[in-house]
């Protein structure tokens, strides 16, 4: 007999887990009267660049936070062009667009499911400011032909890493390698700050120093101790003003407290482990399913470290015997474990089909999502889950 737990397990989406050492640094920061940005939140920020190896990192309220303050801090603007993929979270078109960007759309490599660089190369313009590939799973994109295009045509290249906290390419961490890398900690990602959360690193000063105003709207305070000491003596009361406040531009609160910071540097303790034990579970699935007739499983493309925020499968109905939406179906109502479809193609959305796009303009993204589930991976998932998912699996096939 099943336990129960299992079936609960398999149906709630996020896998992250907190313990003894989250719920004592919540009554720490809690007895110290729970500040925002704080030294918590600074702390959290120098251990994430240290992981990730950038110079700088800034803590912010969420990745679509992260995304915007990147495409902001980039000089993306009213009428510039921003690419992306058409399966991801419309997170990463939405930033762009809420900014007056023109966004278009990159179709994406039948096997990784991410931006197929190659079709990048026809659609940059004159215009093309920045474009963001998305490590989509946890699996990082094709960087090194991105990166060389990047140099040649001079757009800026920010990484949506949202999926792929500690995932890497060829030695390198995911978010590292543009000039702005973007990440959740969002309930469901691979660790979390109380269900929300986000950061951005980089290794450009300007850019950080860009990150650090309009995160916080533009403040910036004058003093005698400071490079921006702008005193005008005449204007000084009695001759002495230390420090004043003054705002360079309007911008933002994306700030984050310093609980879910607090939380973040432990969870950034443990989160090769949960990663892991993602590995771990991904290779077991595969194992388990490897021979089930019409499921095309995921590839990890040599050189990267994926990091299995979820288990992307393909099914044939051909020959699994059951279409997509079937599949779906049955697994819920028949055995209890919910699969995802991550994502519709976001040009098919209300929102972009209202923009102008229309079904056709990306194939292979449109024909992937029409047969792609997603298969829970995270650490929360014991091994008696997941030979009850992939059981379940079989049984379904005709
Ligand atoms: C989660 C996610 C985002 C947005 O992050 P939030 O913290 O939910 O704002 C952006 N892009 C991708 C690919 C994501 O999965």
């Amino acid at each position: 007999m099943l336990r129960p737990a299992i079936k609960y397990d398999l149906q709630i989406k996020h896998g992250n887990e907190y313990g003894p050492r989250e719920e004592a640094a919540i009554i720490q920061v809690l007895r110290q009267g729970a500040p925002t940005s704080g030294v918590a939140c600074q702390r959290f920020e120098q251990e994430f660049a240290a992981y990730c190896g950038t110079r700088y990192a800034r803590v912010v309220s969420n990745g679509t936070a992260a995304l915007f303050l990147s495409l902001l801090a980039a000089g993306v603007t009213r009428g510039d062009r921003v690419l992306t993929t058409p399966i991801t979270w419309i997170a990463t078109a939405a930033a762009a667009v809420t900014l007056g960007a023109e966004v278009d759309f990159i179709d994406i490599d039948p096997v990784t499911f991410n931006l197929d660089p190659e079709k990048l190369k026809y659609k940059i313009t004159a215009n093309t400011k920045a474009v963001i590939p998305v490590h989509l799973y946890g699996q990082c994109c094709d960087m090194e032909p991105i990166l060389e295009m990047a140099e040649k045509s001079g757009f800026a290249v920010i990484e949506d890493a949202c999926h792929a906290i500690g995932g890497e390419y060829k030695g390198r961490k995911a978010g590292s390698m543009g000039i702005a890398g973007c990440f959740s900690f969002h309930e469901q990602k691979n660790i979390s700050t109380l269900g929300e959360g986000g950061m951005v690193v980089t290794n450009d000063p300007a850019i950080y120093e860009r990150f650090s105003l309009y995160r916080s709207h533009c403040t910036r305070v004058y003093g005698e101790s400071t490079k921006y000491c702008r005193l005008d003596e005449s204007k000084q009361p009695m001759g002495k003003r230390f420090w004043f406040q003054d705002f360079d531009d309007v911008g933002y609160n994306f700030r984050m407290t310093d609980m879910q910071a607090a939380v973040g540097s432990i969870q950034l303790t443990r989160l090769d482990t949960f990663n892991q034990r993602r590995i771990e579970n991904a290779a077991y699935l595969t194992e388990g399913l490897k021979d089930v007739p019409g499921l095309t499983l995921p590839e990890v493309m040599s050189g990267n470290k994926h990091v299995f925020h979820l288990y992307p499968v393909l099914i044939d109905s051909n020959v699994y015997g059951m279409s997509r939406d079937d599949f779906i179906y049955a697994m819920l109502y028949k055995k209890g474990i919910k699969v995802g479809t991550h994502y519709i193609p976001i040009h098919l959305s209300r929102a972009f089909i209202s923009r102008g796009f229309r079904k056709g303009q990306f194939p292979v993204a449109e024909a992937a999502a029409e047969r792609l589930v997603t298969l829970p991976v995270n650490p929360r998932q014991s091994r008696e889950a997941l030979d009850y998912l992939i059981e379940s699996i079989i049984s379904l096939a005709c």
